[in-house]
């Protein structure tokens, strides 16, 4: 087989040909796939098993380039589906925590929040506990929190819109609450988008939550169902996150990408982006800057 190297960073051409080919053996760029909004991104192709692939992406791991540097199997570049979660990864915020603010409960929630997303509490658990500690905040913070917080991540739109354009299908799936993953789905551009239900009496949050609960597994079936719907396999879906609770997609699927995440999905995922933003994970598809849209 061969593979695919993908290098995409916010530097200068020749400067990054130079630190990813010296790691490369001196092995040229195969193209460029061009330059947007000062990035810059170079693709490779070299002969290579899956464990050599291993091994390369631990080597670039530990050199410290600031770059964002996917190694991929050759083939089946431009996935079909994109899967994505969205506080933390579409979004630069968690829903959550910046509710919890209006509650005056910010710290709180945001640990328990921080401790979930690494893993370390169960998802479930921790969701519930939280939306319960939000029992009786007025309706009214939900919009304050959507319009004065809620800001998408650079590159959101054009990854969606690119990846659309392409004949891709787009789904947003959620831990968070369906109250935003609408809002967003429609600001971001996505076809489709699943989440949780916050429970109100008319007013106020009751503190409960719509069951059952979409949690890590609920993220897998999504990816499943809308992969079946669509007659493709798991190969051919991106799927992106940060957090513990994406893991379960991320893995399954053809090129899951890390955002930003935590270590424990960092560790798993297929390539991640660490220093550049979401339009990366339109390079790391093959796509060149000149196909982007919006
Ligand atoms: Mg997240």
């Amino acid at each position: 087989m061969s593979l695919r190297i993908v290098a995409v960073a916010a530097m200068d051409a020749a400067k990054l040909e130079a630190s990813v080919a010296q790691e490369l053996g001196g092995v040229a760029p195969t193209r460029t796939l061009g330059s947007v909004d000062g990035l810059v991104a170079l693709e490779w192709s070299l002969p290579g098993t899956p464990d050599e692939a291993a091994r390369l992406r631990t080597h670039l791991g530990a050199r410290a380039i600031p770059a964002d540097i996917a190694v991929l199997a050759s083939g089946n570049a431009r996935k079909r589906l994109l899967i994505s979660d969205m506080d933390s990864t579409i979004i630069g915020q968690e829903c959550l925590d910046e509710l919890a603010d209006f509650a005056g409960l910010k710290a709180e929630v945001s640990a328990i929040t921080e401790r979930a997303m690494r893993g370390e509490l169960d998802f479930e658990g921790a969701l519930t506990t939280r939306v319960g500690m939000l029992k009786g905040l007025g309706l009214e913070a939900l919009d304050q929190a959507y319009a004065e917080r809620i800001t998408l991540n650079p590159g959101a739109a054009t990854l969606v819109a690119t990846m659309k354009a392409n004949g891709a299908e787009t789904v947003l799936v959620s831990g968070g609450f369906t109250y935003f993953t609408s809002r967003v789905a429609d600001a971001a551009g996505f076809q489709s988008h699943r989440g949780n239900t916050l429970i109100d009496d008319g007013k106020a949050l009751t503190g409960e939550v719509g069951r059952p609960i979409l949690g890590r597994e609920a993220k897998l079936t999504a990816l499943d169902e809308y992969a079946a719907a669509a007659g493709i396999s798991r190969d051919d879906v991106i799927a992106m996150g940060d957090g513990a609770n994406d893991l379960a997609m991320i893995k399954a699927s053809g090129l899951g990408i890390a955002y930003h995440a935590k270590p424990v999905v960092a560790a798993e995922a297929h390539a991640a982006i660490e220093h550049t933003d979401l339009r990366a994970a339109l390079f790391f598809q093959g796509y060149e800057a000149k196909e982007f849209v919006g």
